[in-house]
């Protein structure tokens, strides 16, 4: 009897490629939760007929409350709002399964549409062990320490390169091919949703033979600000460690006690913005 968690983001469903869509204010914003909830629905479908009995869906994305609850298959419960504990991995502990990564997006710093690590203004690069991790491989981090897996994930071409390389088995559904940041030759929503449905599918079918992420412990977490006014502040976290004029590091032998750290250094980093 598998539980499986779904973190749904938005940066990575068929057709969405610029802030008109992902932002609240954006143009095209309403079109893109409609896809986005689409595609969710798509992984929903694919955990129950992999095995599932019970699937949480959890929103992931900016506000968390981009998902369109009229619209999402009945049998799932779904996690809407922020802030919450473990952001995108918001519902998770150790009664989980599986969890399966919809509408993800590459890392900070790579040739994906609309990379980033958790926010864009702040945070140029994180490393865990000294190894570059977006959200996928810190999401993978607290997942580990609940001692689940991340089965599927879809997205862009980048994103799914990223996950191979950190979770060699992962089940990928690419539904966009980038061109440039914010240009991609995309899957039509129907086509995306059936291979979001198929891969969803298999990764619960083949939730046993899908290891969680291997980071060893203790856990270091560096990160790499867009300036210096950000590590200024950052430093004054207890255990923050200055490492130099726009990098910061934490260690803990709990990856979440790393997470949640890093989660409030970069709220109070952003604050800097507002300078
Ligand atoms: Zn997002």
């Amino acid at each position: 009897m598998a539980k499986v968690l779904i973190s749904v983001d938005m940066e990575g469903v068929s057709g969405v490629v610029h802030g008109d869509h992902t932002g609240r204010d954006g143009k095209d914003y309403d079109m893109a939760r409609r896809l986005m909830t689409l595609e969710a629905n798509a992984a929903v479908e694919g955990a129950f007929q992999g095995g599932a009995q019970e699937v949480v869906i959890n929103d992931s994305h900016g506000t968390q409350r981009n998902l369109l609850p009229e619209l999402l298959d009945q049998r799932a419960t779904v996690i809407t709002g922020s802030p919450k504990p473990q952001t995108m991995m918001a519902g998770l502990d150790d009664t989980f399964d599986a969890v399966l990564c919809v509408g993800y997006h590459a890392m900070a710093g790579s040739e994906g549409i609309l990379d980033h690590t958790i926010s864009g203004r702040v945070v140029q690069e994180i490393l865990v062990n000294g190894s570059p991790q977006g959200e996928l491989g810190l999401n993978a981090g607290i997942a580990a320490h609940h001692g689940v897996p991340i089965v599927m994930v879809s997205g862009d071409t980048t994103c799914c390169e990223q996950a191979r390389g950190l979770i060699p088995n992962i089940e990928c559904a690419v539904v966009k091919e980038p061109l440039t940041r914010y240009a991609a030759k995309n899957l039509s929503p129907l086509s995306a949703q059936e291979l979001v449905r198929g891969k969803a599918r298999l990764g619960v079918e083949r939730l046993l033979e899908i290891e969680p992420a291997k980071f060893s412990s203790p856990f270091t977490l560096t990160l790499k600000f867009v300036n210096s006014a950000m590590a200024d502040v950052a430093q004054w976290v207890p255990g923050v460690s200055r490492e130099n004029a726009t990098t910061v590091s934490f260690t803990s032998d709990n990856f979440l006690v790393a997470f949640q750290c890093f989660r409030v250094v970069i709220l109070a980093a952003g604050t800097t913005l507002a300078h």
